[in-house]
């Protein structure tokens, strides 16, 4: 069984070959070692779940150019907290909030699910936040018609329903908190 410090793990490795393989893409033209980068990133998801981290399909003449833009905004997502749920049909289900892929970004955009689906633990779900309501739930004092209240949207991999069903986490490992005093006032919540 996935325990919180294999969980932490994946997700700082995962993190880490992202942020080195983005900096490939927009460094080389080296289309070959891209796909490698991008398929040894990919292993650590499952679900139907592919990393954010992918490279053009066609590289433009300017392409290394362009990768110098894109550098100075990309970087690697934070990791803010990782909260532990039991559950019945996929046992434990490990939720980490992290930032986005931009740099200077330093609060919440997504939740990653961590799951043993049978082949060890993986990235099997990714949920953004609302933009609509900023992950709050409610929007001009009414439920938000985005999210239904969630504050979370689905944007691929297993379907877990509404993160809200999770329930209560069993285990929370606070890793750095996020600037945004909203997101703040959640990570220190719980
Ligand atoms: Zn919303």
């Amino acid at each position: 069984m996935t325990t919180m410090d294999q969980a932490v793990e994946l997700l700082r490795t995962v993190i880490r070959q992202e942020d080195e393989a983005q900096q490939l893409i927009w460094t080389s033209t080296d289309t070959a070692e891209m796909d490698r980068r991008v398929a040894e990133v990919n292993k650590h998801f499952g679900g139907g779940l592919l990393s954010e981290v992918a490279r053009p399909r066609t590289l433009r003449d300017d392409h290394l150019q362009r990768g110098q833009k894109q550098l100075r905004v990309l970087g690697p997502r934070l990791l803010f907290k990782v909260e532990r749920y039991d559950t019945r049909g996929l046992g434990p289900v490990f939720r980490a909030y992290v930032s986005s892929h931009l740099k200077d970004y330093t609060t919440y955009a997504a939740s990653l699910l961590v799951a043993d689906q049978g082949e060890g633990p993986r990235i099997v779900s990714q949920y953004n936040l609302c933009w609509t309501c900023e992950g709050s739930g409610k929007a001009g004092g009414k439920t938000c018609p985005d999210c239904g209240g969630a504050g979370w949207l689905r944007v691929g991999g297993l379907d877990v329903g509404d993160l809200r069903q999770l329930g209560e986490p069993v285990e929370v490992r606070k890793i750095q908190p996020p600037s945004d005093s909203k997101h703040l006032a959640d990570y220190e919540a719980r």
